[in-house]
């Protein structure tokens, strides 16, 4: 049986779907959001938090792919792609070298700066304005640095970001303990984003997903999408695993697990789930203050009043679901040697998340081809949380035809037709 239609179907319900939702109810627009199991319980749990106008350039670099290279063999290194054979992810691959030179990484920047930007401002104003409870706290990130070539080498491509209006300040190793006491000696330098902030994501989305409730907005969890009908070019019907559901639109906001839904949209997305962890952990005596990033082994440790985390690694393994014991504990490794407690007393968690990747490092925003009511927000790779804001906001003048507020031909999901 089909449920009475609402103007917007979501379809996930990740920090992505939830804060489309948001900006939709706020222009007006009924939402009914489809999860499969719950709320926020997908990349959007237990990420870094961190909300990073500094992360503008795309992980597709000049000298990128000698770095993976180098890695390749590596069971614990921060980048790893785990051979087997996989076409869709060598595509994937191949696509993403083709991007790994200076134009496209320049032209990426370009693009994700300015979104990056609003999105910190807009979300702030969101806590603000909604009263959201998710320990956010504005106190920039600090890039530590043990090696001073590596220090130089970024400090020179960081230096870029201010032509986006974004800074970046180059300190030394006598003023980063000063600032952050928790870090130990033996550093290169610093880089200090004062722009960026952070959250706690699992409450953000929690909090997210309150205001959606509270504004009328439907939120269905354990509801499995299983397939679509289309009739004259558009989505007719979502056939789930609690019946038929309809909407005037559709949000296709599925993160990682985009590609194999979208197919049977006649849609070919090239995502890869890009595997992720992080240790929760109950506060050490000496937390850090401001969130950081441990550039050599690419570790990000963010502290909130409620608790304490080590995350990232990027991890190419296809849909897999384990826990890889290798890479939790070069999480551990790399935090000891950057800081005096790098551990906190007890652990609350150890957690996956996949990344929804796309090979020029670009979110796939923007109406579908194949169906005129559907709109695509996915790919948000390492900068979901970050994003949230500016996605929901696009997405919702798209539905209701308003005065776009950005460019969104860099981001259009025509680019890999
Ligand atoms: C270790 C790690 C650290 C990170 N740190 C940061 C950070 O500091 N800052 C930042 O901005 N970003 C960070 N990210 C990235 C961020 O987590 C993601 O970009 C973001 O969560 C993507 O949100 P999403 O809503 O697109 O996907 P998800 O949160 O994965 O949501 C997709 C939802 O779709 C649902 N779904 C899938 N299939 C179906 C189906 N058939 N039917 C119904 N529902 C379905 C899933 O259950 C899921 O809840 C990090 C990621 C990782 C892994």
């Amino acid at each position: 049986m089909s449920k009475e239609r609402t103007d917007v179907l979501i379809l996930g319900g990740g920090v992505i779907g939830l804060a489309c939702a948001h900006y939709l109810l706020a222009a007006g627009r009924s939402v009914t959001v489809l999860e499969q199991g719950r709320v926020g319980g997908g990349s959007s749990h237990g990420n870094c938090g961190t909300l990073t106008p500094s992360h503008a350039a795309p992980l597709a670099q000049p000298g990128m792919i000698g770095t993976a290279l180098r890695w390749l063999l590596k069971p614990d290194a921060p980048l790893r792609i785990k051979p087997r054979f996989d076409p869709a992810l060598l595509r994937w691959l191949l696509g993403f070298a083709a991007h790994c030179n200076a134009r496209d990484c320049a032209r990426a920047t370009a693009a994700k700066a300015p979104l990056l930007s609003r999105s910190r401002e807009w979300i702030e104003a969101l806590v603000r304005e909604q009263g959201l409870d998710c320990e956010f706290e504005a106190l920039g990130t600090l890039y530590a640095f043990r090696d001073a070539a590596h220090f130089e080498e970024v400090r020179q491509q960081m230096a870029h970001l201010a032509d986006y209006g974004i800074d970046v300040e180059a300190i030394d190793e006598a003023e980063a303990l000063r600032r952050e006491p928790a870090l130990k000696p033996g550093l290169a330098g610093a880089l200090f984003n004062p722009g960026d902030a952070q959250l706690r994501p699992d409450r953000y989305v929690a909090e997210l997903a309150r205001i959606v409730r509270a504004h009328g907005g439907a939120i269905e969890e354990g509801v499995r999408i299983e397939g679509f009908v289309r009739e004259g070019g558009r989505v007719t019907e979502v056939a789930t695993s609690n019946g038929a559901y309809r909407g005037r639109d559709v949000v296709f906001a599925l993160g990682a697990w985009s590609p194999a839904l979208a197919r049977q949209l006649g849609l070919r997305l090239p995502i890869q789930p890009g595997k992720g962890y992080s240790i929760t952990y109950s506060r050490p005596q000496r937390c850090p203050r401001i969130p950081l990033t441990l550039k050599e082994r690419s570790v990000c440790v963010t502290a909130w009043g409620s608790g304490y985390r080590l995350g990232s690694t990027m991890e190419f393994a296809g849909y897999d679901t384990s826990l890889n014991r290798t890479r939790l504990d070069a999480l551990r490794r790399g935090a000891a040697e950057y800081l005096y407690e790098p551990e906190g007393p007890s652990v609350v968690e150890e957690w996956y998340g996949w990344r929804p990747m796309t090979p020029d490092d670009l979110p796939i925003l923007g109406r579908a081809g194949t169906c005129e009511n559907l709109l695509l927000a996915t790919g948000h790779g390492m900068l979901g949380v970050s994003l949230s804001a500016v996605t929901g906001v696009i997405v919702s003048e798209i539905v209701t035809g308003a005065t776009p507020s950005f460019d969104l031909a860099p981001f259009a999901p025509a680019r890999f037709a």
